[in-house]
């Protein structure tokens, strides 16, 4: 996999010195993070544009390099964010940018995904393309259900339909005597017409009896089953609130689930949960979440601005000190931009020492290559302030967001110390977008 980190520098050296990118349609699987394959992390590893639908969780985003361009263009509170042409012609635009696209979707690429509407854009432009399948929701949520799709003595086959032409708007309507002797039926997308696909199966011959389960966010820790039959599943799903996704399984394999049945849904199942942390910051903390169980709104309410650009040419960034203090992620990761920025790296510290306050700076400095010197016994700034070792007439930078007052400098300036206090990122108020606001409201 190290390779691979490698090969996002190695993308864009291709990239100049050859004019076509390379799209990838990869299936992000049904929603555990742990269902995607390795070819799916691998080519998200190596991304530099990853246009993803809203199936897709941040956990699995998150195997992309943080500097790739992540663009949403699913659908969001029913509403498309992009149409399927302009998608086309954003994945054949980048590639010919010469960048390397991930075009992530649900499941599968190729099941009721639209791969190959984007596959058949990229051959039409000459834009080179791989496709990476993806366990599909339509077997996977059955099987986080128990219910494996076919079982031998019950059912040998599988069908896997649309149910968006339940109500049977003309063109492509689906075939339900056909599908009515499926030994297992899959439905997808079906949710709202539910009712529609009951009955048109019950007048196609189907025995009412016959077992039905509803599986909303299948595999995911949120994941909820409504079990019923023909008869009855349309209205045991309304009346459970059941919105999509969810896949509806119909057939006599639906019975062994009552005795299969396996995966326990996480202990925050049924919760929600705001965070307002900024972006970037954000998905680690949404994902743990998101593994318990939760549903997660993100709503940043602050956003981190580096101010390397002001700080290339500040003398403050390199000269030397006797000790640079970092008191947050942010103001490790701004620092260590700016000193990058002027073509610099850690070694520049060689014979500075540094204190970090917390673990989580601490570990954003082994990250780049520093072992911090000090840490003081609780992390806070007032505790460093008193316990921080020859401070007398030390030259001491502290490496601070804008935000930060001089409660700190002051301290280590009582103690004699001399001190130099650098914003080295700014912490700017957020505004929530409309839709964001109402989710919150909720
Ligand atoms: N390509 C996808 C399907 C895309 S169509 C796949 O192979 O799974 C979108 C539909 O997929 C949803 O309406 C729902 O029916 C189904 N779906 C996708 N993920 C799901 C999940 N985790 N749980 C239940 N249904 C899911």
């Amino acid at each position: 996999m190290n390779g691979h980190r490698f090969s996002v520098i190695g993308a864009k050296m291709e990239a100049m010195s050859n004019q076509t990118g390379h799209v990838w349609i990869v299936g992000a699987g049904p929603g555990d993070p742990g269902l995607i394959t390795l070819a799916a992390a691998r080519a998200l590893e190596g991304a530099e544009v990853v246009l993803y639908d809203a199936l897709v969780s941040p956990a699995i985003l998150g195997h992309a390099p943080a500097p790739a361009e992540r663009v949403f263009v699913g659908k969001r509170a029913g509403e498309q964010a992009m149409g399927q042409d302009a998608i086309n012609a954003l994945l054949v635009e980048h590639a010919r940018a010469g960048r390397r696209v991930v075009r992530l979707k649900g499941g599968d690429p190729f099941v009721f995904g639209r791969g190959g509407e984007e596959a058949l854009a990229c051959r039409e432009a000459d834009v080179p393309f791989t496709v990476v399948p993806g366990v599909t929701s339509a077997i996977a949520a059955a099987a986080y259900a128990g219910i494996p799709v076919t079982h031998r003595g019950v059912s040998n086959s599988l069908l896997i339909v649309t149910g968006n032409d339940a109500a049977g708007d003309g063109a492509g309507a689906i075939d339900w005597q056909a599908a009515s002797k499926a030994g297992t039926l899959a439905i997808l997308m079906g949710v709202a017409t539910l009712g529609d696909a009951m009955a048109a199966l019950i007048a196609a011959g189907k025995a009412p009896e016959t077992p039905v389960a509803c599986i909303r966010w299948g595999t995911r820790a949120d994941q909820v089953v409504v079990r019923g039959t023909v008869a009855t599943i349309a209205e045991l799903a309304r009346a459970a609130g059941l919105a999509s996704p969810v896949v509806t399984v119909v057939g006599d394999v639906v019975a062994l689930g009552d005795e299969l049945a396996w995966f326990a849904p996480g202990p925050l199942a049924g919760k929600r949960i705001v965070v307002t942390r900024a972006r970037d910051q954000a998905s680690d903390l949404v994902g743990r979440f998101e593994s318990l169980g939760a549903s997660v709104v993100e709503a940043p309410v602050i956003s981190v601005r580096h101010t390397t650009e002001d700080l290339v040419s500040d003398e403050r960034v390199s000269s030397r000190w006797d000790w640079i203090v970092f008191t947050s992620v942010n103001g490790v990761a701004a620092f260590f931009g700016a000193l990058g920025a002027g073509g610099r790296d850690a070694r520049s510290l060689s014979t500075t020492k540094v204190a970090a306050v917390g673990e989580a700076t601490a570990a954003a400095l082994t990250g780049r290559g520093v072992l911090a010197d000090f840490a003081p016994t609780r992390a806070t700034s007032e505790c460093l302030a008193a316990e921080l070792p020859r401070v007398q007439g030390a030259r001491i930078l502290l490496s601070v967001s804008s935000l930060t007052d001089d409660r700190l400098a002051m301290a280590l300036r009582a103690r004699g110390g001399l001190i130099e206090q650098v914003a080295v990122y700014e912490t700017l108020p957020e505004p929530l977008d409309a839709e964001r606001r109402r989710e919150v409201g909720e």
